[in-house]
């Protein structure tokens, strides 16, 4: 947790800034407060100590290779979406024609 940063201001974030919410078998929630800011996130981990676990994918095969080229997700990742559903307003056609008018 110490090389996680907090999304707000970049803070790393300390063992006592994190306290354990829940877990289901690999899968951790964590309630972290940045003792810098003050910012609070929720943080969803995958914390597993077999390195060959099975995988679990909705992904067919075809989409297990394409989606293997991309960066594994990691914790920044899951708090930046956090961050952005947080201030989503649900207009879903006002950001596709955003990001569409972004890549032209
Ligand atoms: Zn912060």
């Amino acid at each position: 947790m110490a090389s996680v940063k907090c999304s707000s201001c970049g803070q790393n974030y300390q063992m006592r800034d994190v306290k354990i919410l829940n877990h289901y078998q690999d899968l951790w929630f964590l309630n972290a407060l940045c003792s810098s800011c003050h910012s609070r996130y929720i943080i969803v981990a995958v914390i597993g100590q077999d390195q060959n676990a099975e995988i679990i994918s909705d992904l067919n095969d075809a989409e297990l290779v394409r989606f293997n080229k991309f960066p594994t997700l990691t914790a920044d990742d899951v708090l930046n979406m956090h961050d952005f559903l947080r201030k989503f307003d649900g207009d879903f056609s006002g950001l596709f024609c955003y990001n569409r008018r972004r890549n032209l």
